[in-house]
């Protein structure tokens, strides 16, 4: 999923979704929503965050994993599902679940849900963390493109350091922000154009956009969007994270996340080097994807920040995406431990 900036910008101009029109015309300065998180100085923490534990949020990736593939309308999906509704409910979130139907390109009806857990609920001042909980339905960069594989990282990795972040809320002093926690179905079925020869699942141009959908990709984040679980709701801001769990990974400020909220991409940068992980978050800005936090800040108008896998060499996603061997061996505790302090320190600086 989520191609490269360039095949995405062709992709989003041909369905005219207004944001790759700024891109690609290069008309993106002011023309976005404002970003609400303006204060780019990086706070003391008003309190001390609670210690972030790596070997709980890799058990969190292995829970996912062992259910299997997490592939829409499939068994490991709805018992998946249903484990992070339990997990959230145990942390003591406001589980909200925003079930919904769907059509793939490929010609399937999917049943998805959105789940959101709420902490704080009566706090005014909040922020959206979030990731995505499906796995795509075949390994199409793969030798064998028809294969199921693990997302360990793909989906996984995001969703464990969430739920860890969500243990430790529930067990550590409380952060003077509300804090809401969704977890995105939909996100991985979306038509890749480098691949679709090799799965035999037709040409893009066969498969036009319904009414009601800006993308083939991210249907979950696209349907919250339009239907946020609160009618009013907004947030601070927002944070994605999106294969997040790779040994030796690289995280770069992403395109999107600089043309809409910058402010809060650079306080979670400045963040990471205060931590001394400077070398994992590179201060360095690379070009946009279609990720979820794209809909969340066109459509939501919530600016939020991808933080997301960048190859220093490979750009996005690096090699093992969308390939079997996006399994548990790849995972390395101290790239969830770095995301998530990082995360802590950022969610406890709020006042
Ligand atoms: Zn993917």
């Amino acid at each position: 999923m989520k191609p490269w900036v360039c095949i995405n910008m062709k992709k989003l101009v041909l369905y005219a979704f207004p944001l790759a029109v700024l891109i690609s015309l290069g008309m993106l300065s002011g023309c976005g929503p404002k970003e609400s998180g303006q204060n780019t100085s990086v706070e003391k923490p008003i309190v001390q965050p609670p210690v972030f534990n790596a070997d709980s949020a890799y058990s969190f990736v292995r829970q996912q994993v062992d259910f299997g593939p997490r592939i829409p309308n499939s068994p490991a999906h709805r018992k998946a599902g249903d484990y992070l509704i339990e997990q959230l409910k145990k942390y003591g979130a406001t589980v909200t679940v925003q079930a919904f139907e769907t059509s793939t390109y490929d010609g399937h009806r999917l049943a998805l849900r959105n789940i959101i857990g709420s902490f704080f609920p009566e706090r005014q001042k909040r922020i959206l963390l979030a990731a995505h909980w499906d796995t795509r339905p075949f390994a199409d960069k793969d030798e064998n493109p028809a294969a199921k594989f693990d997302g360990a990282n793909d989906g996984a990795s995001g969703v464990a350091v969430l739920l860890e972040i969500a243990r430790v809320l529930q067990n550590g002093q409380p952060p003077a922000v509300g804090i809401d926690i969704i977890f995105f179905d939909g996100e991985d079925w979306g038509h890749d154009t480098e691949t679709w020869d090799k799965i035999g699942k037709g040409k893009p141009a066969n498969f036009p956009l319904p009414a009601g959908l800006d993308s083939w990709w991210c249907l979950g984040s696209q349907h919250w969007s339009k239907n946020k679980h609160k009618p009013n709701y907004s947030a601070y801001y927002g944070i994605l994270l999106d294969m997040v769990g790779a040994r030796n990974s690289h995280f770069f400020k992403e395109g999107v996340s600089m043309q809409y909220a910058p402010a809060v991409t650079n306080k979670i940068w400045k963040t990471a080097s205060q931590l001394g992980y400077g070398s994992l978050f590179v201060n360095r800005e690379v070009g946009g994807i279609t990720d979820d936090h794209a809909f969340v800040n066109e459509i939501a108008k919530i600016p939020m920040v991808d933080i997301v896998h960048y190859h220093p060499e490979l750009g996005f996603f690096g090699d093992c995406h969308h390939r079997t061997k996006d399994n548990l061996d790849l995972i390395g505790k101290e790239t969830l431990e770095a995301v998530g302090r990082v995360l802590l320190a950022v969610i406890y600086s709020e006042e």
